[in-house]
């Protein structure tokens, strides 16, 4: 059993608990527990804690340890107005420059997010469509900016994860190619607007899923599979 076990796999064991709501948002995460949870070291465990924050699905807090994220409406709202005004700033950046490469690498980034709407869960397509602005920072050519972005998306990815759907998830990849194509044709100010009009869109869907609407967790249930891991002990 211990043989096929990595931080990759444990980090994917974790995200099906927290999707399958065994683990609750803003609970620990002992090393401990989890050590001998999946008969690995602690070493081990803490790899896929690191992989698990870098994904924006845990937290370290110093000294108090690891916890699954449980980010407020109003962070929420913060990150994705942080969001918009970098994200429109480093496309009206652009204008005047060549963007070939930059649309080729997007575009193929695109097909990837299509393919995990079609196949994969929802952690990954959540990532994905996440990673695409993180990709069109780097592709802009600013470094700084990729971390930032990385940082303001992990903020909302595991809320993305719970509650945008399949269909939403696809209306997000499609605007994403809206504003690859205005880039493609030149129309900087178009593809800033597009920008901010999806940004707002994504930031809608997680807060009507978030506050309201009584048949989430219907739809909850109906897409989480069901998974093995038992609940961690304190
Ligand atoms: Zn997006």
């Amino acid at each position: 059993m211990a043989t096929d076990v990595n931080p990759t796999s444990i980090a994917e064991r974790v995200v099906e608990a927290i999707l399958a709501q065994k683990l609750a948002p803003g609970e620990r995460l002992g090393e401990q527990a989890l050590a001998e949870n999946f008969a690995v070291s602690r070493t081990m465990v803490r790899e896929a804690l690191m992989q698990l924050q870098a994904r924006g699905f845990v937290e370290v807090q110093s000294r108090r340890g690891w916890y699954v994220v449980e980010p407020s409406a109003e962070e929420a709202r913060d990150a994705f107005s942080a969001r918009r005004i970098v994200e429109a700033g480093i496309l009206a950046e652009s204008e005047g420059r060549p963007l070939q490469k930059a649309i080729r690498r997007l575009r193929d980034h695109i097909a990837d997010e299509r393919r995990a709407i079609e196949g994969a869960d929802a952690a990954t397509r959540a990532f994905l469509l996440a990673d695409f602005h993180v990709c069109l920072a780097e592709q802009m050519g600013h470094q700084l900016l990729v971390d930032v972005l990385r940082d303001l998306t992990a903020r909302t990815t595991l809320a993305a994860t719970l509650y945008q759907s399949r269909h939403e998830a696809g209306q997000s990849c499609a605007e994403h190619g809206a504003i690859v194509a205005a880039l493609e044709a030149g129309d900087t100010a178009r593809a800033r607007q597009l920008m901010i009009e999806h940004i707002g869109n994504v930031e809608r869907s997680l807060e009507v899923e978030t506050t309201a609407g009584p048949d989430a967790p219907a739809r909850l249930r109906a897409t989480l599979a069901p998974v093995a891991l038992p609940r961690a002990r304190r």
